[in-house]
């Protein structure tokens, strides 16, 4: 090592001295590598380039013939000449770069190897995260069901709840509507207050039935709440009985108070004498089902009422989808007549939409005495 730290500094200095005599046979075939894998390229690239160019019968040259040779050989000039040869020389003088160049290219082959596996592994934990969403979302999706119901078939009242989950008091409700009434309670029940007007209205077919809207301020006042009517409708046969009697048809008349109650006024039609303002109503049907006809005219629901006015009245619900509970239900005992030619009028276009007599489930009747 001190031999070739003096080198070192022969080399650097570019100065011929005693000592640099003293330190050429050094570099000699049989020291050549060892002083080359210990100082670095630059320190022994000019005495390298001058010994492999030196012709090998000349090697054994006196040693003021080599420094003679070796003494131009100054790092600045030498330099640019030994970098030429340099690689050659490295490659064949330098296994050990060259392993480990080796070791190098097969770790970085090996990392590259691994990243690509990190990332596939990645790439396919994602799709699978992906996939399973995906799989989670379908039963999350919303269900749509059927808002389609009928008086008879497959849609018919017996399926109603199973149509739609939002009909499931159709099935299980036990306050349910018509019912036959029978067993009231005879009781002092209070009149009940109608103030009634001439009111503006229009007349649908809704496909189920024909349907009244009425203009506002017509109320009905029974237990000190007071109702405003909002439409009138029809259904034959009756959908209420009356001591297991049924009748040919039924007007009901839908009233709201203001917290949104329900009071449904039942009056049952029995064949007799023209009634003028449900003949009001058929002279304005649409001529289509789904349209609505506004005449320019007048409707007094008062002339809709019989002239007595006792009546049943008990809990029950909506006789419809989604058969709603909480509705006050007031029948009136004397049926009002309608004439036959108008009957048959309603029958054409309806002549089935009631629905059937639900379990009373011990629910109280009273009736007026
Ligand atoms: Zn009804």
């Amino acid at each position: 090592m001190r031999l070739l730290l003096t080198l070192i500094a022969c080399c650097c200095c570019a100065a011929v001295s005693a000592n640099d005599k003293q330190v050429d046979p050094l570099i000699s075939p049989s020291n050549k590598t060892p002083l080359s894998s210990l100082a670095g390229a630059r320190v022994y690239g000019g005495a390298v380039g001058l010994t492999t160019t030196t012709p090998a019968g000349k090697a054994p040259a006196s040693s003021k013939e080599a420094t003679d040779k070796e003494a131009p050989a100054k790092p600045a000039k030498e330099a640019p000449a030994a970098g030429g040869r340099k690689p050659a020389a490295e490659a064949a003088s330098d296994p050990e770069a060259e392993l480990s160049a080796k070791i190098a290219a097969r770790l970085a082959a090996m990392r590259a190897t691994q990243q690509a596996r990190v990332a596939a592994a990645a790439r396919a934990k994602k799709e699978a995260t992906a996939k399973a969403a995906k799989v989670a979302a379908v039963p999350e999706a919303p269900k749509v069901y059927s808002n389609v119901w009928s008086y008879e078939g497959e849609a018919g009242p017996a399926n109603w709840a199973k149509i739609n989950p939002a009909w499931a008091k159709c099935g299980t409700g036990n306050r349910q509507s018509p019912i036959d009434i029978r067993d009231g309670m005879k009781v002092d029940l209070e009149q009940i207050d109608f103030e009634y007007r001439p009111s503006s209205f229009n007349v649908t077919d809704n496909g189920k039935t024909v349907q009244v809207m009425v203009g506002r301020g017509n109320y009905l006042n029974v237990g000190n709440r007071m109702y405003e009517l909002v439409q009138f409708h029809f259904h034959r046969p009756s959908e209420e009985r009356v001591n297991g009697k049924g009748y040919e048809m039924v007007v009901h008349l839908v009233h709201k108070d203001a917290e949104g109650h329900i009071a449904m006024l039942a009056l049952l039609l029995e064949r007799g004498k023209s009634q003028p303002a449900i003949q009001q109503v058929w002279n304005n049907l649409p001529l289509e089902k789904m349209d609505t006809m506004a005449p320019s005219e007048t409707l007094d629901p008062m002339d809709l009422l019989p002239a007595r006015r006792e009546y049943f009245t008990f809990m029950g619900s909506m006789s419809e989808p989604p058969c709603q509970e909480g509705v006050l239900w007031l029948v009136m005992k004397e049926p009002v007549q309608v004439s036959p030619a108008q009957m048959a009028f309603f029958s054409r276009l309806y002549p089935y939409n009631a629905r059937p007599v639900q379990p009373s489930s011990g629910r109280i009747i009273k009736e007026s005495n």
